[in-house]
């Protein structure tokens, strides 16, 4: 399962997308399922900027932090919609790994920004991921390709 804007779909908030040469070649390795969690979530294309205000995606499920847009919109309850459809279709397609956006609010593994809209990171992953890896779905950004390809070929990370 790979993030749609990776592979070159305008999906992105701004109507654009983050195509990425090698993410997109590992088709030759694997079969390649996209999804978007926000378009899964029923948020429109383009859309306004939005981030975890209060922590991280596992923040957010904890019920102690909030998706809020850059006009302060609460978006909280499509980000989590669409990272339970993200799961049905993971779970229905038999998705081995999802491979996802470094640092989306709903895609990033690792570290998310802050809710603050100035560029500053903090560590956790986005509601999307922090949910797949709840259902024990191993999660990579394009950031950790390297060690995607590696769980590939060997099934270790
Ligand atoms: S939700 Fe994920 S797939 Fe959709 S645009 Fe954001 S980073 Fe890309």
């Amino acid at each position: 399962m790979v993030s749609a804007c990776l592979l070159g779909a305008h999906v992105k908030y701004c109507g654009g997308h983050n195509h990425h040469a090698a993410v997109s070649a590992l088709k030759e390795k694997a079969i390649l399922i996209p999804i978007c969690p926000e378009q899964l979530g029923g948020l429109a294309t383009p859309r306004p900027a939005a981030e975890i205000k209060g922590g991280s995606g596992e923040d957010v499920w904890n019920g102690t932090a909030r998706v809020l847009t850059v006009t302060g919109e609460d978006r909280t309850e499509a980000f989590k919609h669409g990272a339970r459809e993200a799961w049905l279709l993971a779970e229905t397609l038999g998705a081995q790994a999802a491979l996802l956006k470094a640092r989306s609010p709903s895609c990033g593994h690792g570290e998310v920004y802050d809710g603050t809209f100035s560029g500053v990171k903090i560590n956790g992953d986005g509601i999307t991921a922090a949910f797949l890896l709840s259902k024990k779905l191993p999660v990579f950004s394009e950031d950790e390709l390297a060690h995607c390809e590696k769980w590939l070929s060997t099934g270790e990370s």
